[in-house]
């Protein structure tokens, strides 16, 4: 067993890094108070490739390992989980499941534009009346000659007013429960879909997420992913491999917590001491560190399976469990040694305790983790 990232890793973080601290870092706190979507931070990371890190080079992508990729959404997540998370939706999620399930057509009219940066994806599966139980789903495909016609209400569509490509779930067989959803590629522009308004939500303010209005909207058979009533298990694949990457968001916000907090004891005396000097102070931040690294290390784990071609979906729920937990608990201890200051917005620790909360919920709450984990350990016991 080896524990060193190769040349390659290090020169990734590094650049990522170097890019968030140069062109995020200085406005983030800024944008985060206007519920400003910086453009321009998309249009820099499309030139770096980095949102062509799952599209392969045929298709003017510049691909990254799941490693890579986990890599990349911490360093991203350390300064700002807005944009971890609309890079992760679109680099995670929707351009692997065009990637490996569009139809020739699909991928030539999709992925370079979505390597590049220039259309963003976004991810619709959540309806009004159904989340966590993603077989429940309303929203209607019928089928009429060579086109789709769709009805139905998406909501929390992560990027929604800001991308071009939708990957819509919605039901072609109502008679096949779990086996009649089918997953189609929409576009945001065509007549018959709506973009409504951002939620207001407690954190991720530079983040976008819409409801989204399907009305008549008529859809090509070639722009439907898989065959008819694969759309479940297409997207229940990528959100296993997608929870690596919202792990590596919690691992990133917490990182960026701990480091602010680590500051703050150099710099804060109470009692005629430097905070880091009281040991209660260390053993925080010894815990916090500690679990972060646990984290870590269960998100790369995850990762390292999928790279190699082995089952990874417990490890992957595993990985989104303890990371997403770890990061309430590592926020709210940075918070409390900021003491009172920690509780205002002078300090962007509060951003990372806000941004830090939905990491539980979003791409299956803790308890749909543990489901997956107890589901896929009962089968491996037989
Ligand atoms: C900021 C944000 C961005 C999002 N982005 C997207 C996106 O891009 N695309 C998308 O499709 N969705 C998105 N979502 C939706 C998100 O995935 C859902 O909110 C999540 O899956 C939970 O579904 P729900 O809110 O309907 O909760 P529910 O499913 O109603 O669950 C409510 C509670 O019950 C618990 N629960 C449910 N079933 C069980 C059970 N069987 N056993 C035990 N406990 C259970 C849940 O864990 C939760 O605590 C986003 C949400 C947020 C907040």
């Amino acid at each position: 067993m080896e524990f060193a990232y190769t040349e390659e890793y290090h020169l990734l973080r590094d650049t990522v890094r170097a890019f968030m601290e140069s062109e995020v870092a200085p406005h983030v706190d800024r944008w985060d108070r206007a519920g400003y979507f910086p453009d321009e931070v998309f249009r820099r990371l499309g030139e770096m490739g980095l949102l062509g890190a799952s599209v392969s080079e045929e298709y003017g992508g510049t691909p990254l390992d799941a490693l890579g990729q986990a890599i990349a959404v911490e360093e991203m997540a350390r300064i700002s989980a807005s944009v971890a998370i609309t890079v992760g939706v679109h680099v995670g999620l929707v351009c692997p499941m065009i990637v490996r399930y569009g139809t020739p057509e699909a991928r030539a009219r999709y992925l370079p534009a979505m390597a590049r940066g220039d259309w963003l994806g976004a991810f619709a599966q959540t309806e009004p009346n159904t989340g966590s139980d993603a077989a429940g789903i309303q929203t209607r495909a019928v089928r009429k000659g060579d086109r789709y016609v769709l009805n139905g209400i998406k909501v929390w569509v992560t990027n929604a007013e800001k991308a071009r490509v939708l990957v819509v779930q919605a039901v072609t067989d109502p008679a096949a429960g779990k086996r009649g959803i089918s997953s189609f590629v929409v576009e945001t522009t065509w007549p018959g879909v709506t973009v409504g308004r951002n939620e207001a939500k407690l954190g991720l303010h530079s983040s976008v997420t819409n409801p989204v209005y399907l009305e008549d909207c008529e859809v090509p058979v070639e722009n439907r992913l898989g065959a008819e009533g694969q759309g479940l298990r297409i997207a229940l694949e990528h959100l296993s491999a997608s929870r690596i990457s919202v792990a590596a968001q919690a691992v990133g916000i917490a990182q960026g917590a701990y480091e602010q907090a680590l500051r703050y004891t150099t710099q804060r005396k109470t009692f005629g001491a430097f905070l880091v000097e009281h040991q209660a102070i260390q053993f925080m931040l010894a815990d916090m560190v500690t679990s972060i690294e646990a984290a870590r290390l269960l998100t790369h784990r995850a990762a390292w399976f999928r790279d190699r071609g082995r089952p990874f979906t417990a490890a992957a729920s595993m990985a989104k469990l303890f990371a997403s937990e770890m990061c309430q608990r590592v926020t709210y201890q940075a918070l409390q040694i900021f003491g009172g200051y920690g509780y205002s917005r002078e300090y962007p620790l509060e951003r990372h305790f806000r941004d830090a909360r939905v990491t539980t919920l979003y791409e299956g709450t803790s308890e749909i983790q543990r489901i997956i984990i107890a589901r896929e350990l009962l089968r491996a016991a037989g």
